[in-house]
């Protein structure tokens, strides 16, 4: 599964950080997570949990704060990609798709665009207890 190896990388280097500020324990762990990586929170956060298990990361709080897509072009241009109005996740996931295909011409001069945001999958904070 996607998730369970993305979250093994996670603790990882959650608990390498927490080595080298000499943490007891670690309370909370908060991502910054792309909508383009398709990758679930909820399943993320359940394999974190799973994993976190006898190490001092266990109970941890698991945080994701997802990231809106966004494209740049060499005209100057930038912007988020409209959010999708997708009912369920499965759709949204679906639409996002096809719109971060679509929205690879820039909407101002007509070129091609890059995606400049929407892919990263970072820890943006870990708070710990020394
Ligand atoms: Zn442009």
């Amino acid at each position: 599964m996607h998730e369970y190896s993305i979250a093994c990388e996670i603790l990882d280097q959650v608990l390498a950080t927490a080595r080298t500020h000499e943490a007891r324990e670690i309370k909370s762990v908060t991502l910054d997570m792309g909508r383009l990586t398709h990758t679930n929170p909820e399943q993320l956060a359940f394999c974190f949990e799973v994993l976190a298990k006898d190490s001092i990361a266990e109970g941890a709080e698991f945080k994701v704060e997802m990231i809106s897509p966004s494209i740049e072009c060499d005209c100057g241009y930038s912007g988020p990609i409209e959010e999708p109005s997708g009912e369920s996740e499965e759709e949204k996931l679906q639409s996002e798709l096809l719109e971060y295909i679509s929205a690879l011409t820039c909407p101002k001069c007509g070129k091609n665009a890059r995606i400049a945001g929407g892919r990263e999958l970072l820890i943006r904070a870990i708070d710990i207890e020394k």
